[in-house]
């Protein structure tokens, strides 16, 4: 395979000679006024009117009741688990091929990760795996999921959204459904992300969005929650903010709380990125077209949006033959000013999550091997 020629294309697909980063943010709106807006009313912290704002706007954007703004992504993970009902000791369904904060977040409520494998062609939670693992190992007894091996509870299943591709989330929350499993979305990589026109991270009883860095629209740091649920929601306002009873001066915290608000500031950078989202998701799919149109004369395949889906391709990704021919791609690639990354290590082979366990993992493996994402970033 000529790596060369891949390296030049992407260099005049980006149209530069410079360094190509997987992914930088862009600010081509109202950034830098709503930030001067916010040092000037000196509210920068956990007060001010950019919280809610964003919050309203990011519920109607993604068809959410109700959103609720958090420090970061995991923060937002960690959270939905709890309104979720997930407690120590309880067993959480995920897949092995997602980022840490999946399973970190599992695992900072003293839960477990079950790792199920992911569908080849989403990258994604596989209901069909899913199914053969609870069929197998699981039964209902009195409305709970009930894990035969060890006992416990299975309380939720977390599927993610691979860079942005919607996993087969209408099967996966009837088979939650089914077996009294609470569905609790990853979309931290999906924001402008459909499947069957319906929003990722809408389709479990909370969801969970980040606002990192490197995300399709980024505050720095920053998450967020949905839900349609009006408990849920005003129980993740307060465990997010110090559990704090309001009133006019007393601290009164009824329960152990989180410091997990976002700041004004972050906030007020979210809102003006979530104004170009609908530019970002363009732009995303015109590169998609172009990479696609290329590397079909290749022996490289790019990996498409799935079928009943509108993908957000917040990371562009392309399938090589095999793990050797990946690390010569890398190693070409990011030697040359075109920055490339693999896939992440799957979370079974991770010290912390070794003993966990898991089903037949063959479609994970292989992805891991051979999935290679190249840079992403909305073109100027
Ligand atoms: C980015 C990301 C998160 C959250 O990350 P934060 O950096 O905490 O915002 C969670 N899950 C996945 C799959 C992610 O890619």
């Amino acid at each position: 395979m000529n790596y060369e020629f891949v390296t030049q294309f992407i260099k005049q697909t980006f149209n530069t000679d410079q360094f190509i980063p997987l992914h930088e943010p862009r600010f081509i709106g109202n950034e830098k006024d709503y930030l001067n807006e916010c040092i000037d009313s000196t509210f920068v912290s956990s007060v001010g009117k950019f919280v809610d704002q964003f919050e309203r706007e990011f519920a109607h954007t993604v068809g959410a009741k109700y959103a609720i703004a958090t420090v970061n992504g995991t923060a937002a993970l960690h959270i939905a688990l709890l309104l979720a009902g997930v407690q120590k000791d309880d067993e959480v369904i995920t897949q092995p091929l997602t980022f840490i904060a999946t399973a970190n977040a599992i695992s900072y409520i003293g839960a477990t990760p079950v790792f199920v494998d992911v569908d080849l062609d989403t990258m994604g939670l596989s209901p069909l795996s899913l199914k053969c693992f609870l069929k197998q190992y699981c039964e209902i007894v009195e409305d709970r999921c009930i894990n035969r091996i060890n006992g416990k509870i299975i309380k939720a299943c977390v599927p993610m959204h691979t860079f942005g591709h919607p996993c087969r989330i209408d099967e996966i929350k009837s088979i939650c459904d089914e077996w009294h499993i609470a569905l609790v979305e990853d979309a931290a990589e999906s924001l402008g992300s459909y499947y069957k026109k319906k929003h990722t991270g809408t389709f479990g009883c909370v969801g969970a969005f980040s606002f990192n860095g490197n995300k399709i629209i980024t505050s720095g740091g920053g998450g967020v929650i949905v839900t349609d649920d009006e408990i849920l929601a005003k129980r993740a306002k307060h465990i997010t903010t110090t559990a704090k009873i309001p009133h006019k001066w007393e601290y009164v915290h009824d329960e152990i709380g989180y410091n997990y608000r976002l700041p004004n500031l972050n906030a007020a950078l979210l809102c003006a990125q979530l104004e170009n989202l609908g530019k970002f998701l363009k732009n995303k799919q015109e590169l998609a077209s172009i990479y696609e149109r290329f590397f079909a004369d290749t022996s490289i395949a790019f990996i498409k949006e799935p079928q009943n889906a509108y993908s957000n391709y917040w990371l562009q990704s392309i399938l090589l033959e095999n793990r050797e021919q990946r690390d010569e791609f890398l190693t070409y690639t990011n030697e040359n000013g075109v920055m490339t990354r693999p896939i992440w290590t799957l979370m079974t082979k991770l010290e912390m999550f070794k003993e966990c366990q898991h089903t037949n993992l063959s479609n994970a493996l292989l992805l891991e091997d051979r999935i290679v994402n190249i840079p992403s970033s909305v073109r100027l």
